[in-house]
């Protein structure tokens, strides 16, 4: 467990961070140095301030391709977030690449990010839409996976790690055999890069988005990776200043990759803090994160599976899930239980998480969610689990 040295409320269990994470002193600090330091624009002056900015933001996107392992730092694209990322994906690669009789395979795990912009990429094109379902465990079907499969797919995109099962997908596996289809693989990274190492090369993604708040980084900033041969055949998707070579009256060339894509003045400062937040990352180190985690979530489960008419969803085993675990109280709405848990300042997440069709498929409208980081320890489980008995209680 680390001390990060933010807490907004410092005796509060914060068991939120798959919605948000807390930020260490070491990225507001680098924030604040961006803004008294180094402020003005990029990719413009030729003087040393501007040339300074432009080296931070360039040098930033070089730490995320090296966090990610990705080919080189013209593969990452700075978005706002996921959201963003994945939207652009479907717009502007799927836009120019579906076409009506086409199939997309999506998962039904899959956050509204990952699931929205294909739906209505389906829509405007007449492409199909399918869904990959879960087993009673909460762990993809693969077998349907591979009989979904078909040379009619075109895009498969799945969540590396599910927002609410917890759920680690085989994303090599999908990946290989998609691409043994000719399909292209979009991954949704939002829940996967923060926690555990990411190698976007070994996953063979040919997508890979996340986002900042989520890793300790500022909001605001996330990242699109691209794969080198499918970024030169997306049309950028604003257009304006910065994302141009030239413009004349009736014609415009495009910057190079990936400036072409960052129209209008980037989210300077948000890059700059998310370098600070993946330098305090991998100064701890990505699989002590994930290790550390993977112990939590497997005490909590021991912990919440203790009491009597809790239900919890996902993968029984820490192994093969993330630091994410969802649960319902019989006889208590998930919003109620929040509430009661919150009057103990224990801080979890009650609704759908962005997941409505998900909920469907488990026959719940909503559940509650403790999320762990690396900053949460074994006594936030603990005052979780006598937060939920008192609110059993409560209730009875
Ligand atoms: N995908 C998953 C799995 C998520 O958990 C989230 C956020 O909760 C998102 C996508 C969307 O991320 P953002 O809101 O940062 O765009």
């Amino acid at each position: 467990m680390w001390q990060t040295g933010a807490a907004p409320v410092p005796d509060a269990v914060y068991l939120d961070s798959a919605a948000t994470s807390q930020k260490p002193q070491a990225v507001i600090d680098a924030l604040v140095h961006y803004y008294t330091r180094q402020n003005a624009n990029v990719h413009r002056g030729v003087y040393t301030l501007a040339e300074q900015a432009t080296e931070a933001y360039e040098q930033a996107r070089q730490a995320v391709a090296d966090f990610i392992h990705a080919e080189a730092p013209e593969n990452i694209i700075f978005t706002r977030g996921t959201t963003e990322s994945l939207n652009w994906v479907a717009t502007s690669f799927g836009g120019t690449h579906i076409q009506a009789g086409d199939e997309i395979i999506i998962t039904i795990m899959e956050h509204h990010s990952n699931l929205v912009p294909w739906q209505q990429l389906a829509l405007r094109t007449g492409a199909t839409l399918r869904y990959v379902d879960i087993d009673a465990q909460g762990l993809l079907d693969m077998k349907s996976f591979q009989n979904m499969l078909s040379p009619k797919t075109k895009i498969v995109a799945v969540t590396q790690v599910s927002n609410v099962l917890g759920t680690i997908n085989p994303i090599q596996e999908i990946s290989s055999l998609a691409h043994a289809v000719g399909a292209v693989v979009v991954v949704d990274g939002a829940q996967s890069a923060p926690h555990m190492p990411v190698d976007v090369q070994a996953l063979g993604a040919d997508f890979f988005a996340f986002s900042g708040h989520k890793m300790l980084g500022p909001t605001g900033i996330g990242v699109l990776y691209g794969k080198m041969p499918l970024l030169a055949e997306m049309p950028p998707v604003e257009f304006g200043g910065e994302m141009i070579s030239k413009v004349e009256k009736f014609h415009t060339t495009w910057a190079d990759i990936p400036w072409r894509f960052e129209g209008g003045t980037p989210n300077i400062a948000g890059a700059v803090g998310l370098a600070a937040a993946i330098r305090y990352l991998q100064g701890i180190g990505l699989a002590t994160i994930r290790a550390h985690e993977q112990a939590l979530t497997a005490y909590a489960l021991d912990q919440l599976n203790a009491i009597p008419g809790l239900t919890i969803y996902g993968p029984p085993d820490a192994q093969r899930r993330g630091g994410v675990v969802a649960f319902t109280l019989q006889g208590v709405h998930p919003h109620d239980l929040a509430t009661v848990l919150d009057t103990q300042q224990v801080a979890v997440r009650a609704g759908h998480h962005c997941a409505q069709p998900l909920m469907a498929r488990l026959g719940v409208v909503a559940t509650a969610r403790a999320s762990f980081y690396l900053y949460n320890g074994q006594a936030d489980v603990d005052r979780l689990v006598a937060a939920v008995n008192e609110a059993k209680e409560f209730f009875q």
